[in-house]
């Protein structure tokens, strides 16, 4: 009985496990999000993340927030983001990316989605990078640059290859329109999941040889590969 009033007066419920939502709670409860798996909420290169990056001059690290966990919950939380196209719950989840890592993001002139391939944005209808940008900047106010950072081949899905072949696959993949306006700017490259890196890495090789850049990365998860 009460459960039923309960739920008719807050019609929500978490996305991990179902629960009615309360007040102030969104998508995820409380108790849920304390206890998905983290990372280290650090931005650097030897970070987890940061590790998976091959040297390179121009990057200054990588951090992310979610560790794939056994149960699956935060696999759950991206399925939910990717394939059921709940945009609002990836803006939302931006937003908490924004505000775990806002203290490390003063110096970032622009946020920059990893970009799919017109085609694949069109078939999707969204790209989850950006939706994750949307939230970052609504709560650190830093702009979003979508348009310079273009990718230009069309890939096969990274999911079941193997570390060589997603670097080869991803190849060449990437071009920057105008690299003067990255010209001695420091930059936050926008992923929901990291594997490999070969994906970011690919990114890196087109951005790194504009001059003065600087580059970090922040992604919302990290699978174990
Ligand atoms: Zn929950």
């Amino acid at each position: 009985m009460l459960t039923d009033l309960i739920k008719i007066g807050f019609p929500k419920n978490c996305l991990s496990c179902s629960n009615a939502l309360v007040k102030n709670e969104n998508f995820i409860c409380s108790s849920c999000y304390f206890y998905l798996p983290k990372g280290e909420l650090a931005i650097g290169i030897n970070t987890d993340s940061g590790k998976l990056f091959e040297k390179n001059d121009s990057f200054f690290g990588a951090g992310h927030l979610f560790d794939f966990d056994k149960e699956g919950k935060t696999q759950h939380l991206l399925h939910e983001l990717k394939y059921n196209s709940n945009l609002p719950f990836g803006e939302y989840l931006g937003t908490l990316l924004g505000s775990e890592f806002h203290g490390l993001l003063s110096d970032i002139d622009f946020l920059v989605p990893v970009p799919l391939h017109p085609k694949k944005e069109y078939q999707r209808g969204f790209n989850q990078s950006q939706l994750l940008g949307k939230g970052i900047s609504s709560v650190t106010s830093i702009p979003l640059s979508s348009n310079n950072l273009i990718r230009t081949r069309f890939t096969e899905t990274q999911t079941k290859k193997n570390k060589e072949e997603r670097k080869m696959n991803i190849q060449n993949a990437f071009e920057v329109r105008s690299p003067q306006e990255f010209e001695n700017k420091s930059l936050l490259l926008l992923d929901d999941v990291i594997t490999t890196g070969s994906t970011l890495m690919e990114c890196m090789k087109v951005l790194s040889s504009i001059e003065g850049i600087q580059i970090k990365a922040l992604l919302l998860a990290k699978a174990v590969y």
